[in-house]
């Protein structure tokens, strides 16, 4: 008896209590953010080696009319726990869709990539590959200049669905970019079967490359091992001019960071790109 109502308190805690209420808060907001345009895409830049520019990763913003700014570390992972990441998803990816088909109409947009970040429970739908299908119809734009980001964990939670849908969607001309890559535990054995076009990178790796000699090893093995199986290789959370001096020494192609440009809203992205084409 004592042991249960141990447990009994245990349960009651007032410090658990509070986060499940918070969280079930957050949740109940994230299902009006939708309906209520809480909603919105930033670009961060991505530039090759020469700095000309390659295009951008759209990030998620929530900004809630009372709480402000709330981080996708935040919202993202109660999104997928409470499967909104669903229609979430789909709107992140069908605006997307829709500015691609825009910049097409300028040509100074029209080769720019759009990468997005599409998580496990999305990708698993059985329609996935026909909404994608359908939204690169709607919008007209050429298909490889959209390129869906995964991570490790996503793609092994069931490697040959992955494969066959990733494969799908390869054949529609889509690109896939193997998100903070390094932190998983993706195997050669897998990664020579995924139809990948690029290897990304983690942050981790990056953050201390000129100070921690383990990273610059990991970063030169991994930068390797994407020009061994033809990959581009892209780094993000590149910060400094060392790092990117590093990198670009070992024959790393892509970046994206802070150096270059903070994630932006669509107006000061393309004002970017405008001034940086047009200089
Ligand atoms: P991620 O996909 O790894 O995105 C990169 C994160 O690093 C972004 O954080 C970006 O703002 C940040 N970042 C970019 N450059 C630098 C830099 O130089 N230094 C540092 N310290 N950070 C940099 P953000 O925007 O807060 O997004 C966090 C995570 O949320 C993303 O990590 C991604 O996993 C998830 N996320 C964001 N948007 C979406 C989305 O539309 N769908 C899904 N499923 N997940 C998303
Ligand atoms: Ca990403
Ligand atoms: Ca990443
Ligand atoms: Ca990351």
């Amino acid at each position: 008896a004592k042991t249960a109502g141990k447990n009994a308190v245990r349960f009651f805690d007032p410090a658990m209590q509070a986060i499940l209420l918070v969280r079930m808060l957050l949740e109940s907001n994230l299902r009006v953010a939708l309906s209520q345009d809480q909603f919105q895409l930033y670009y961060q830049v991505q530039v090759n080696a020469a700095g000309g520019l390659l295009g951008a990763e759209a990030l998620l913003r929530w900004f809630h009319p009372d709480r402000g700014f709330i981080s996708p570390g935040e919202f993202i992972p109660v999104a997928e726990e409470a499967g909104l990441i669903i229609p979430i998803g789909r709107w992140v990816l069908e605006t997307a869709c829709a500015q691609l088909q825009q910049w097409q109409h300028d040509p100074l947009t029209a080769d720019l990539t759009l990468a997005v970040n599409v998580s496990a429970r999305q990708f698993r739908q059985s329609d996935f590959v026909e909404q994608v299908r359908s939204m690169i119809q709607q919008y007209a734009f050429p298909p490889d200049r959209l390129k869906i980001e995964l991570t490790e964990s996503t793609v092994l939670d069931d490697v040959d669905t992955t494969i066959r849908t990733m494969r799908d969607l390869r054949a529609l001309g889509v690109g896939f970019s193997m998100d903070d890559f390094g932190t998983g535990y993706s195997s050669l054995a897998y990664l020579q079967k995924l139809p990948l076009t690029q290897l990304k990178i983690d942050q981790s790796f990056v953050r201390d490359l000129s100070e921690d000699e383990n990273d610059a090893t990991i970063v030169r093995a991994i930068i390797s091992l994407g020009v061994n199986l033809g990959l581009d290789v892209i780094a993000e959370g590149v910060e400094t001019d060392a790092q990117r001096e590093f990198l670009m020494s070992h024959h790393c192609n892509a970046f994206q960071g802070y150096l270059f440009s903070r994630p932006l809203p669509l107006p000061e992205f393309e004002k970017l790109v405008r001034e940086r084409r047009t200089a």
